[in-house]
């Protein structure tokens, strides 16, 4: 079978080397538009049931990235000079150009063709192809082409937000709060190998405004924000992947769905099939677990159209859960004035909480002492085992990186 992989994400990447494990007779190429080693973003966060995925699908892409993530065992929240609350949970992170990295060295080794500098810019120039996967992203090109038959939907946040990265190390994942003048301004800052951090901001359009970014390139965009939470970086700089002097770095989020994933032998893979807000950390995972589900129902159908159609149903389906979650996340960081009087204990407890769908119909304190009612019922015996088991089994996972 001829495989055409446009873009070089994990999607794509992880789906060439599945279906190359597959049969090595299957001629499949990735090509991507950039250079070799070039990408956006810092380190991702990746689902723990992630590794156990891996593990299963290719012992040894697994064994890469378990070998490189970078654990954080605590979450933490500081809102302006108030004391921080701990809020427990761990999890793993990876710098998303080395993930990328073992993604295209074990293609590579297994004999799929990766071509950079690559860019497709129509159907026509991949047609000759079995299988065409659209894994060019959340901005898919692909997916333009087609989008009437695709019935793509788009929805852009509210919110502004900028992608940087810092020397400071969180072995913490923190979210961090600061008061401005213009309103409020927060990252989620975590660790992702042993000298550099993601740190992402947010804030609503009228703090950003207010403050001045509408008017900042990147450069003085960073400078400004060290000057914000220079309590928190302790002297670290904050670092932009490219050094661009471009009016507006700051962007805001594109929520892509799409009511059909195939047309004919064109395929929507990871992003270009759906994307969800960042303040869930899934969409790396997301995007490797389409993988795995394509190439599972190529290898249970000989029919490419009928494989085509499970992929989406199954996948849908698994998918919808996410969405619900990201869709109530995003709204969390888009209502924060609503929860910031809280005492941090309270407000980090409704944080860490927010992908639940009852909280924003519900007063934040009612939400809370419901919450802390319901955590304490589940020391009721029976509760509590169902809780330890699951605790348990994550922890194992966990522990294994
Ligand atoms: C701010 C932010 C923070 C995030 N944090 C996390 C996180 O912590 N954890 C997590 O799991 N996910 C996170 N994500 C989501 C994650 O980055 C994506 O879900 C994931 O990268 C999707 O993988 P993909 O392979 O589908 O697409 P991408 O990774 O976007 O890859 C698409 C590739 O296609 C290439 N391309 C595009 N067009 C063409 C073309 N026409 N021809 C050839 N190549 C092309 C691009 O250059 C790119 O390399 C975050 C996203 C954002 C925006």
């Amino acid at each position: 079978m001829k495989i055409t992989c446009v873009g070089g994400g994990p999607a794509s990447l992880y789906f060439a080397i599945l279906m190359k494990r597959q049969r090595e007779c299957h001629d499949v190429t990735v090509f991507e538009r950039y250079p070799a080693g070039r990408t956006y973003g810092w380190g991702v966060t990746l689902l723990a049931r992630l590794i156990d995925l891996l593990e299963r699908a290719d012992p040894q892409t697994a064994f890469e990235i378990r070998r490189h993530a970078f654990r954080w065992d605590e979450g933490r929240v500081i809102i302006s000079e108030r004391q921080p609350a701990y809020l427990g949970g761990a999890g793993i992170s990876i710098g998303r150009s080395h993930l990328l990295e073992i993604l295209v060295k074990r293609a590579t080794d297994l004999g799929v063709q990766v071509q950079f500098e690559h860019e497709v810019r129509d159907i026509a120039e991949v047609a000759g192809s079995d299988l065409i996967v659209a894994g060019d992203g959340a901005n898919s090109r692909l997916r333009g082409l087609l989008a009437d038959q695709f019935r793509t939907r788009i929805k852009v946040g509210r919110n502004k937000y900028l992608w940087l990265g810092t020397t400071k190390v969180f072995d913490v994942f923190t979210f961090g709060f600061v008061a401005t003048e213009a309103g409020w301004i927060w990252y989620h800052g975590y660790g992702f190998n042993s000298d550099t951090s993601t740190f992402l901001v947010e804030c609503s359009p009228e703090t950003w405004a207010g403050l001045g970014f509408d008017q900042l390139g990147t450069e003085a965009s960073i400078r400004l924000l060290e000057c914000i939470f220079a309590q928190h970086l302790e002297g670290h700089p904050l670092m932009a992947r490219e050094q661009s002097t471009d009016l507006n770095p700051w962007l805001s989020f594109r929520a892509v769905t799409n009511e059909r994933w195939h047309h004919g032998n064109v395929v929507l893979l990871g992003d270009a099939a759906h994307t969800t807000h960042f303040t869930i950390g899934s969409g790396t995972s997301l995007a490797i677990e389409d993988a795995i589900g394509l190439a599972a129902k190529l290898h249970d159908y000989e029919d490419v159209k009928l494989a085509l159609s499970a992929y989406t149903r199954d996948r849908r389906a698994d998918l919808r859960r996410a969405q619900l979650e990201a869709f109530a996340s995003a709204r969390w960081f888009e209502s924060i004035q609503r929860y910031t009087a809280l005492d941090p204990y309270q407000f980090g407890t409704l944080l860490m909480t927010r992908r639940s769908r009852f909280q924003a119909h519900l007063p934040p304190l009612v939400y809370y002492h419901l919450f802390r009612t319901a955590s304490s019922l589940g020391k009721l015996p029976l509760l509590r085992r169902l809780r330890d088991r699951f605790d348990t089994r994550r922890r194992r996972l966990l522990q294994s990186i």
